[in-house]
């Protein structure tokens, strides 16, 4: 049997490049073996069209946008799950200055869709510190990651399309009408292997979440202030994230930790329960956009998710396709070859 695409590696990436060639009927085969500095373990699942503290629309938004609700939607709808969650992301804002600067953000035309400054009585009447007020980001939302690729992974495994394990170098072999992976055939590899690939172009750039418990706390929505709290189920939540660009694959440090129980302490007035410790190295391009594109004979990249995997990877990966399978023209933006010159 010859696949159509044999994909290498199963983040959020390879994820939802499988799902994306099961759509259009393809056959395909994943291989992936989880190492320590996975990104997609370590993500909190956070969906946010802006970049909050520069008051303006991420790279792509209004197509990243609705590709992901409606590719993620449809999935669940699919599996019968539930793992998209439709909810805004309230900012608590540090100072008077932020205040001012989200008013002026709002008379923006192309976040007026986006922002809002709103009574929010989870905020208002909860237990949070917002001496300065609030601001709202609509349009935005969280997936349960380790759900959805949870129930991926038990299809995948019973229809005998998933390998659990690394694969190595010398284990990919171009053929003259395909390619080579272990002992199966395809017609395209595509690397979906993050920050661990070799990939020119990609700065990649550690980050640490807590998982915490909060009792008491109730909670719909997202909300930033010294740093995110994403609901979780019930009373739990995801932490994060820290930022490092040295010592990436060290793994969870005393010093993130304590940085994040304090910025929370901050925030809520609650106690907080630490329940878990994660870290990640996200694969981030140089100039923060995806890397699409073929690399080789037979051979193609979905990489750079940077920060944002959730909302990039379903249109990268129909972009991906497209190029590969129907010849159409990569943005010149999100194409590998920027990085080849
Ligand atoms: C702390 C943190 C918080 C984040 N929070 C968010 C968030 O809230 N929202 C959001 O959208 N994004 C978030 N991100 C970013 C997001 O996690 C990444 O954009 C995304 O996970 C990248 O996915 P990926 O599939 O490219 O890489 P990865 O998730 O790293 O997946 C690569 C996979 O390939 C496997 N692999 C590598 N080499 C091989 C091999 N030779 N053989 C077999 N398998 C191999 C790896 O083990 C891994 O399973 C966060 C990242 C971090 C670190």
């Amino acid at each position: 049997m010859v696949y159509d695409v044999l994909i290498l590696g199963r983040g959020i990436a390879g994820a939802v490049l499988a799902e994306t060639c099961r759509l259009r009927g393809l056959s395909v085969h994943v291989f992936d073996h989880k190492m320590p500095g996975n990104a997609t373990l370590a993500a909190g699942g956070a969906v946010n069209p802006v970049v909050l503290r520069r008051q303006g629309l991420c790279w792509g938004a209004s197509f990243l946008m609705p590709s992901a609700h409606a590719f993620y939607t449809a999935w669940d709808r699919r599996l019968g799950l539930c793992t998209w969650h439709d909810a805004p992301v309230v900012r608590l804002f540090a100072n008077d200055k932020e205040a001012e600067q989200w008013a002026g953000a709002m008379r923006n035309p192309d976040l007026l869709p986006v922002l809002a400054r709103r009574p929010e009585p989870e905020i208002d009447d909860g237990p949070f510190q917002a001496p300065h007020g609030h601001g709202t980001v609509t349009g935005a939302g969280w997936l349960d990651i380790a759900r959805l690729l949870g129930a991926q992974r038990r299809d995948l495994l019973a229809g005998g399309a998933l390998d659990e394990r690394q694969l190595r170098p010398d284990d990919i072999r171009p053929m003259d009408d395909g390619i080579r992976a272990g002992e199966l055939k395809g017609r395209w590899l595509v690397d979906c292997t993050g920050a661990f690939s070799g990939q020119v172009g990609l700065v990649p750039v550690k980050g640490e979440t807590l998982t915490v418990r909060i009792p008491g706390l109730h909670l719909s929505r997202m909300v930033y202030g010294g740093t995110g709290l994403v609901p979780a189920g019930g009373e739990f939540f995801h932490a994060g994230s820290t930022f490092k660009w040295t010592d990436i694959w060290e793994g969870p440090t005393q010093e993130a930790r304590d940085w994040l129980m304090a910025r929370l302490a901050e925030m809520v007035r609650l106690p907080v329960e630490l329940v878990d410790v994660h870290a990640g190295v996200r694969p981030a391009a140089r100039d923060r956009k995806p890397i699409l594109g073929v690399t080789g004979p037979r051979r193609a990249v979905l990489n750079g998710l940077g920060a944002r995997g959730v909302m990039q990877a379903p249109w990268c990966a129909e972009h991906l396709l497209d190029h590969l399978l129907e010849g159409k023209p990569l943005k010149a933006d999100v194409d590998v070859g920027r990085y080849s010159s």
